[in-house]
């Protein structure tokens, strides 16, 4: 069962039966709902397993390009059948105004009548209401079919995009635009596939399907009335559908103001405060909230002159039909049958459009939903997989910085040739002050980058040319804030590890010193943690993400020690459970606090982008140079309470 799926609160799914009560303190589902999620996943359909493949794209190579069109082809029988609904649902109603005509002139207009044929023409009627709301019935259900298909479709290939991006691309601002596209916009895609697209075609069939039934009927009329009212319908609807694009485009960015502006000053609440700013900040707010009302207004006025303009259009359209229809029929030219079927016609003709005019701004939003997914399908990764990148073999962990050269903008270079050699079974503490490239220099190790110039190898294969996969299974990433999952504490060990045993997850946390806090809980491993384990110290979290490492076997590991402050015990706590993972291992590790960094075999000092030094801790000491020095003034501001230096 799942990582990150749902609430943390409700990850029962996938327990034994007999369920789990809670979790850590206030974690889990409070006992007076678990009935009630037990009963709510007994009549859960089961879902097949979604056969989704997860694969790079090699360098270099394009991801068919997001359009509407390629999306609801791929659902070819349901877009057939949809079709083929569709006209019969919008075909067949148009055989009202004919039965209604027909009846008139052949059973109501001469005594005696003949009710037969009025009877007849009724029960066709009815018949005809039947297969035309049988086949909307039909319609509705193969679209809101297709539409879960289809989005469920974009879903997956969204988020399977996203985790194929590098990591630099998820920054906290642009978490909540993701979010809203994974929200709103394929939301908005979503109505526009159910409802939408089989909308405006039968609305287009309907006016076809009048058009030629009039023609039949009458050509004469048919052709006059369609000359005097198909332009002026056309001129207005050209307007309409320009001056809606532009009213649109001012809603859209009038509320991306609106929450920007917004958002800005919730953020700096605090700043606007302090620097008496509320006044000038509900005078800009005003603006733009302004502004959002005036393309609100336009919008709205748009729309008032298009529909009853049409409207208008066609009652005039009525009027000529009358005039010239009625002269027709007074002349014998035309029976008064068709006549009346004409102005049902023309009724029907125009209420589609109506209809239109309300489904536009759906239609537009859905198209600006797809531009903008498509633009974040076309984002690149940074860090490619090479097109003939080949696989790792088993590594024995010998890591290898040759000339390395690293920008996150190439202009502008935050490392200047780096080399080193870290060898198998090595642990490595890398110090200097905040800013020097510490971190910069483990991402290379994880390949989280590319160096700009130079090369990272492990065991002699240059990272750049292999597999994702086959690297990163053979190592184990520490962050300095480790991420735990909504789910049980064994899920979030096993994460690397999927297939490790109770007794290997019982022993990986006897070996960080967890046994204490795993026991106090109410089911051991099962307990369920709360997302992001709120409900966990941060040196329980710390010490959780070495359990996880130490139970992936990695041959190299990277470690970010945490720089929040930890009270003594858990640093001690933290520190033995470093020696029980580090054992036999390569290791990198971002130091913090030089308490750890003295533990490594070696010490490399870091500065400006640059190594400075590198050597044990009593080399360097004994050297007197910058380590010498850092090492002096911790010990100076107390190495007794570990504060980093
Ligand atoms: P350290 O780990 O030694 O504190 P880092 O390796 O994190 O330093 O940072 C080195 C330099 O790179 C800093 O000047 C920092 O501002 C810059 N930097 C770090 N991460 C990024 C990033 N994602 N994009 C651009 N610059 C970055």
């Amino acid at each position: 069962m799942g990582w990150g799926g749902g609430g943390g609160g409700m990850m029962v799914g996938g327990g034994p039966p007999g369920g789990r009560v809670g979790g850590l303190p206030f974690g889990g589902i409070p006992t007076e709902l678990l009935d009630g999620v037990r009963r709510l996943q007994a009549s859960e359909p089961d879902h097949p397993k979604s056969a989704v493949a997860f694969h790079q794209i090699p360098a270099g190579q394009e991801a068919e390009q997001l359009s509407l069109f390629r999306l609801v082809t791929h659902y070819k029988r349901w877009l057939i059948e949809s079709a083929i609904f569709v006209a019969i649902a919008s075909i067949i109603v148009q055989a009202g105004p004919w039965l209604t005509g027909y009846a008139i002139d052949h059973s109501l207009r001469h005594a005696p009548y003949h009710l037969d044929i009025l009877i007849w023409c009724v029960v066709a009627y009815a018949g005809m209401i039947v297969i035309g709301s049988g086949a909307q019935w039909a319609q509705a259900r193969t679209s809101g079919r297709l539409a879960a298909g289809v989005m469920h479709d974009l879903r997956i290939r969204v988020f399977a995009h996203l985790q194929r991006l590098s990591l630099d691309f998820f920054t906290e601002e642009k978490a909540g635009v993701l979010m809203s596209r994974m929200t709103s916009d394929i939301e908005n895609l979503q109505q526009l596939v159910q409802d939408g697209i089989a909308s405006f075609a039968t609305q287009g069939l309907t006016m076809a399907t009048i058009v030629i039934i009039m023609f039949l009927q009458c050509w004469q009329l048919a052709a006059l009335t369609i000359v005097a009212v198909v332009p002026a319908l056309l001129v207005m609807s050209i307007w309409f559908q320009k001056a809606s694009d532009h009213g649109y485009d001012r809603i859209r960015d009038g509320i991306a103001d609106v929450l920007a502006d917004l958002s800005e000053s919730l953020h700096g609440a605090r700043i606007v405060t302090a620097h008496n700013r509320q006044r000038q900040n509900i005078v800009v707010h005003r603006e733009v909230v302004g502004e959002y009302r005036n393309a609100n207004i336009y919008t709205g006025t748009i729309n008032a002159i298009y529909g009853p303009g049409t409207l208008a259009i066609g009652i005039l359209g009525q009027a000529l039909l009358l005039g010239v229809g009625g002269l027709m029929v007074a002349h014998g030219n035309l029976s008064p049958g068709v006549l009346v079927a004409f102005f049902l016609y023309l009724n029907r003709f125009f209420a589609p459009i109506q209809l239109l005019v309300q489904q536009y701004n759906s239609l537009q939003s859905g198209r600006a939903s797809i531009t903008k997914l498509r633009g974040l399908l076309e984002t690149q990764p940074d860090v490619p997989e090479a097109a003939n990148a080949v696989d790792l073999p088993v590594i024995v962990g010998r890591i290898t910085f040759t000339n390395v050269d690293f920008g996150y903008d190439p202009q502008n270079l935050v490392l200047h040739g780096v080399n080193l050699t870290i060898e198998p079974g090595e642990s490595v503490a890398f110090v200097g002050p905040t800013g020097a490239g510490k971190s910069t220099m483990a991402k290379l190790v994880t390949r989280f980058y590319d160096p700009t110039s130079g090369s990272v190898c492990i065991d002699g294969h240059d990272l750049k040319n292999v597999t994702f996969h086959s690297l990163r299974s053979q190592l184990g990433v520490v962050p300095q804030e480790p991420f735990l999952f909504a789910g049980t504490i064994k899920d979030n060990l096993t994460f690397a590890n999927p297939d490790a045993s109770d007794d290997e997850v019982n022993d990986a946390v006897r070996r960080v010193g967890l046994e204490d806090l795993v026991d106090r809980l109410p089911e051991g491993i099962n307990t369920v943690v709360h997302e992001r384990g709120q409900s966990l110290s941060a040196g329980e979290r710390q010490l959780l993400a070495l359990a996880r490492a130490f139970l992936a076997h990695p041959r190299v590991l990277v470690l970010d020690e945490a720089t929040s402050n930890l009270d003594l015990q858990s640093e001690t706590k933290i520190e033995h459970a470093l020696d029980a993972v580090l054992e036999n291992r390569t290791a990198v590790l971002i130091a913090h606090r030089l308490s750890t960094a003295k533990r490594a075999d070696r010490i490399v000092v870091v500065e400006r982008g640059t190594i400075v030094e590198v050597g044990s801790h009593d080399d360097l000491i004994a050297q007197g140079g910058a380590y010498a020095a850092m090492y002096e003034t911790w010990i100076r501001q107390g190495a007794a309470e570990g504060l980093a230096p």
